[in-house]
């Protein structure tokens, strides 16, 4: 095969219809999040013939989209949940409860709680572990019991419940939130959360201050207030990466400073979902150190490993030496969902797919009393030769009026309602 073919296969630009596949008609989807639910609702609707199975450990979608300022709203409603069984019967896919152990992708046939599922296409969008063996934690029951007593919610959306108890709990004394390092799930999100603890805690009078740790740069939006209009609630470490935690001093370590808590919403380093590494997905980097993210191609999302693995969403690593990495976010995933979609639905009727590139617009609130926010936009195009150009643009609204809200529902027009 000439290396152009090679590449236009690769990027899914030309079809690729084997005669194997004539019969292949099982597609297996891993992670019922925002990339998952969108490859299984768009390939119901792209491919008809297909078998689409959804297969999620948990048994409902939660999304994390809004949910700062929820987290300090006295009486707000239940966090909504979108149950999988109900979206199964909406849409038309099968919905399979379990957790997945094992892919074997010489049998093309995942382990899972509930049984072996064999499939012809896999579209794996499983999300993020969290990797406390950077903060000197290796024992399982260790890392439960950190998560239970102290976990910053940026794991799965069905912690943020307990994050909120714990924050109406908390009545006073130091709160501690660490940031993780770059790449991180919905980069703005740590700040404004952070700003929705500072105000609510100044406006409910709690005698409390929020400490935090951050080893990335300040977000640029959150710097006056942050730093100036909530000097007296919040301190800002920077340049603070953890290197130790000890749950029983209620401490963490960072290279300068040993930071004292007496509430924590500890978020360590992200990676991609275990899954991903038991599968031998993962990125090697040059030396061979695993980069902690999959890899995948930046057009196509098809695995290194097998063109018949796509991984999508948070779990995915490098795609452009430019800029490094998509952001992590339910929009850039959603997107991803419907590109895989199409590209099996073309496949599967030996056409090629048109490619669909990720985007993302984020709505962040930035103050809320005047209430202010900033819209981030991101695009990428092809520049013809197989690398990607992004595009950043952020625009401050000093008037805001439910954008943020109306994005949200937008976004689950597309996977949650029918
Ligand atoms: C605080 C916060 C706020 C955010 N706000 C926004 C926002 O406003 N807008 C936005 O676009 N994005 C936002 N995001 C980011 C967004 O939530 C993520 O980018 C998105 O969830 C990624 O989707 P995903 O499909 O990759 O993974 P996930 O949504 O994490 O889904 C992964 C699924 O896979 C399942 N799974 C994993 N492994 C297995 C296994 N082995 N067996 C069975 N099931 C498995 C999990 O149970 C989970 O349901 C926010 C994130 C955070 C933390």
């Amino acid at each position: 095969m000439t290396n152009r073919r090679h590449f236009l296969i690769a990027a899914g630009l030309l079809p690729l219809l084997h005669p194997a596949f004539a019969d292949n008609r099982r597609v297996v989807i891993v992670g019922g999040g925002w990339g998952g639910l969108a490859a299984a609702r768009h390939l119901r609707q792209l491919a008809p013939a297909l078998e689409v199975t959804l297969v999620d450990r948990q048994p409902a979608f939660l999304s994390f989209a809004l949910s700062n300022r929820w987290l300090v709203e006295p009486g707000a409603a239940p966090w909504a949940r979108h149950d999988y069984a109900k979206l199964a019967r909406t849409f038309g896919y099968r919905y399979v409860q379990a957790e997945v152990t094992a892919v074997d992708l010489a049998r093309r046939s995942l382990a899972t709680t509930a049984g072996a599922l064999p499939y012809d296409w896999l579209v794996l969008s499983p999300g993020i572990r969290e990797d406390w063996s950077a903060w000197q934690v290796n024992d399982a029951p260790t890392v439960a019991e950190l998560r239970r007593r102290h976990s910053g919610a940026m794991l799965s959306a069905a912690d943020l419940p307990a994050l909120k108890q714990r924050l109406a709990n908390f009545k006073g004394g130091d709160l501690l939130m660490t940031i993780p390092p770059a790449p991180y799930r919905c980069p703005p999100a740590p700040y404004e959360r952070a700003m929705f603890i500072a105000w609510w805690l100044k406006t409910r009078n709690i005698p409390g201050r929020l400490i935090i740790a951050d080893p990335n740069p300040l977000m640029p939006a959150f710097r006056n207030i942050l730093l100036d209009r909530y000097k007296d609630e919040v301190t800002y470490l920077d340049h603070a990466k953890v290197r130790s935690v000890d749950m029983g001093r209620k401490t963490v370590s960072t290279d300068i400073d040993e930071i004292r808590f007496d509430e924590a919403m500890l978020c360590p380093p992200q990676q991609a979902a275990e899954l991903l590494w038991q599968a031998g997905l993962i990125r090697a980097e040059e030396g061979g150190k695993p980069s902690g993210w999959a890899a995948q191609g930046a057009i196509d999302f098809r695995s290194a490993a097998d063109g018949r693995v796509f991984v999508i969403g948070d779990a995915t690593g490098l795609v452009s030496p430019q800029f490094g990495y998509f952001p992590k976010t339910g929009q850039v995933a959603n997107r991803m969902g419907q590109a895989v979609a199409r590209q099996i639905a073309a496949q599967a009727s030996g056409q090629a797919p048109a490619v669909l590139l990720p985007e993302s617009v984020c709505h962040v609130t930035t103050s809320v009393d005047p209430l202010e926010s900033t819209r981030i936009d991101t695009s990428y195009r092809d520049r013809g030769d197989g690398f990607l150009v992004q595009t950043v643009k952020q625009t401050r609204n000093p008037q805001p009026s439910g954008e943020d809200a109306a994005w949200a529902e937008a976004m689950y027009r597309d996977f949650l309602l029918p």
